[in-house]
């Protein structure tokens, strides 16, 4: 039985097009972004910087710079598109050492109690296996005493604000499969790393948040699958990110490649 992600969901909501491009007919491209690029580099410089912290090293900056450079020299491919015309490859690459450098003089000796980087989550949403979910937490922390922190590097320009993190979705999504482990947890924290900015953002849910959340998340569950079903339709919702979709074939009100990607 298929498993949802977060991510899978959201393409879902902002383009049902989108979604059976990539989820149902699984049309697979070699093509991303610059940012989808440079944040992956991101996350795995703070990925060796937390692992040399769990094995009781701290990294010099220089060596977690250069973890970063040498992957981003050796994941490199020919299909990375730059849409925003103005920048170019060395300004992302300078935007996310930035990015690192920022992190690393804040959270200098990176005392937090972390237990563990880039963590796997299976688990279901009911007690049949009926709605599967798959996520990545990007770090967690324990207190030792069942006090949570799930957390998040985020190396886009946009910053949450407090209404908004309290209302996104994804790090609470990654709650529950925490809460579905059998673990000690007396509390949960979310909290966003707005890389660009070095802004934290935290945010609590209550157990009726969680719960209406699951109940939501199986309702858009089904619809997919009753449009799946069903022969449904799954319209084209025409936005801004149409500028960054690397569908235009495929997609029923574009035509030809799409020419914002250079
Ligand atoms: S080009 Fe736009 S409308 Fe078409 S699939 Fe991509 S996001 Fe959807």
């Amino acid at each position: 039985m298929k498993r949802f992600s977060y991510s899978s969901l959201e393409t879902f909501k902002k383009c049902p097009a989108q979604y059976k491009i990539r989820y149902i007919d699984s049309i697979r491209k070699p093509d991303e972004s610059i940012e989808a690029f440079m944040g992956k580099r991101v996350h795995e410089a703070l990925e060796y910087l937390y692992n040399e912290v769990l094995d009781g090293r701290i990294p010099f900056f220089d060596h977690v710079v250069d973890q970063y450079h040498s992957n981003w020299r050796d994941k490199w491919h020919s299909a990375i598109g730059i849409v925003r015309a103005e920048n170019t490859a060395d300004y992302y690459k300078i935007l996310g050492e930035d990015c690192i450098a920022r992190y690393y003089r804040k959270y200098t000796p990176f005392a937090e109690p972390i237990v563990g980087n880039e963590i796997e989550l299976n688990f279901t949403l009911d007690d049949d296996g009926k709605y599967q979910i798959k996520g990545i937490i990007d770090r967690l922390d324990h207190d030792g005493s069942g006090n949570w922190e799930i957390h998040d590097y985020k190396s886009g320009k946009r910053v949450l604000t407090q209404n908004q993190a309290d209302k996104d979705n994804q790090l609470a999504l990654y709650q529950m499969g925490l809460m579905s482990k059998d673990k000690e947890i007396k509390s949960v924290k979310l909290v966003w790393h707005f890389l660009q900015r070095g802004i934290e953002v935290e945010s609590i849910r209550s157990k009726k948040q969680i719960l209406d959340l699951s109940t939501s998340i199986k309702k858009q569950i089904d619809n997919i699958r009753s449009k799946i079903s069903n022969g449904g339709e799954f319209p084209a919702k025409k936005s801004i990110l149409c500028n960054w979709c690397y569908c235009w074939e495929e997609c029923p009100m574009q035509s030809g490649t799409n020419p914002f990607i250079k």
